[in-house]
């Protein structure tokens, strides 16, 4: 193998996180305002492009890969691309990230392409106010996946909730109880400064530290040892199974421990997730540009990856969204 992918600052980068699409079937009301345009096919990457940078990546040291969006589950051929992703040598993990309206029908088709974990983004326990979340009536599809998803032994799931003041904080404790009953990890995540609305506003975050007080009120929570390496605060609950966790990408600084880059959906290279610095790297997959190239291009922008976000204070919204950079 060549030498590892590492950055001005220590840290190596084995994990790349990639938008297959900026297209979504939901319309969450905090990421997305109305009709909202999407970006020409033509210009998002094609899964030979995305093959190839994992290719490139791989021969450096980069051995995790998460596929998200938009919702990845709209793409076409995704159990193929999970496929040629898993051909590649040093690749060890491929997650998903998705909301989980298509999940139920295409799960044993992904699980066969090799797909050992997936993150499941649930905000709301309410039929009724997943509908006014997403302006989409697809509550009862998605918790039919989580269930299908559980019966083909994809386990542990974790579900992704980004609590919101005055969207969905009323319901902490509700998804704390069915963290125990379902025996899944439940993700408590800080809502973060992206999106097309002109909801964030700062004063809408509810820190984890909050979040984390009104849980400990009711439940006693022990640090977990069943957890994997990254970026969430795991605990038990005490007095039965499931985990719950907090993702605190606004109000802490786990920039130390980042080992990731993001690949947007029009092919751009992203070394920061609050930086909105980007590096066009289809623009060489689609000059004939050789390898050798691109992997010198992409060892430069790793070099460049900043050392740490800026302080919760003075971080503004940031001009992507998530559904491009991959959330
Ligand atoms: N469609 C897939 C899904 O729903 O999981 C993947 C893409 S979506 C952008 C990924 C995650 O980003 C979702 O859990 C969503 O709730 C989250 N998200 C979107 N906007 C956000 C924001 N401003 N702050 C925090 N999380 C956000």
């Amino acid at each position: 193998m060549m030498s590892k992918l590492i950055d001005d600052y220590n840290r190596v980068i084995d994990y790349v996180r990639i938008s297959v699409t900026d297209r979504c079937n939901l319309r969450c009301r905090y990421c997305v305002d109305g009709d909202f345009p999407f970006i020409p096919h033509a210009e998002v990457l094609t899964y030979e492009e995305i093959i190839r940078f994992v290719r490139i990546c791989a021969a450096m040291g980069v051995n995790k890969v998460r596929l998200t969006g938009g919702e990845p589950l709209t793409r076409k051929g995704l159990p193929y691309l999970i496929r040629e992703l898993w051909a590649i040598e040093g690749i060890r993990d491929i997650s998903l990230t998705t909301n989980a309206v298509l999940l139920a029908d295409n799960i044993e088709e992904l699980k066969d392409a090799g797909l050992k974990r997936i993150n499941i983004s649930l905000d709301t326990l309410r039929k009724d106010r997943f509908e006014w979340i997403t302006c989409i009536d697809a509550f009862d599809r998605v918790i039919d996946s989580i269930k299908k998803v559980s019966y083909a032994g994809l386990n542990p799931i974790k579900i992704n909730t980004v609590i919101i003041k005055g969207f969905n904080d009323d319901e902490i404790l509700d998804f704390v109880k069915i963290a125990r009953k379902w025996d899944h990890e439940i993700r408590f995540i800080e809502f973060m400064p992206f999106g097309d609305t002109s909801l964030w506003k700062g004063t809408d975050i509810i820190t984890s530290k909050q979040i984390e007080e009104v849980i400990r009120r009711e439940f006693e929570l022990v640090p977990s040892l069943k957890t994997n390496r990254g970026p969430a605060k795991v605990y038990d609950i005490r007095g039965g199974p499931g985990r719950i966790g907090f993702i605190s990408p606004v109000s802490s600084h786990i920039c130390s421990e980042c080992n990731r880059i993001r690949l947007t959906s029009r092919g751009m290279i992203r070394p920061c997730l609050f930086s909105d610095v980007e590096y066009n790297v289809k623009s060489l997959f689609r000059s004939g540009s050789g390898d050798d190239a691109i992997r010198a291009f992409i060892r430069d922008v790793v070099k460049v990856k900043p050392e740490r976000k800026l302080e919760m204070g003075s971080i503004r919204k940031c001009q992507r969204t998530l559904r491009d950079i991959g959330g």
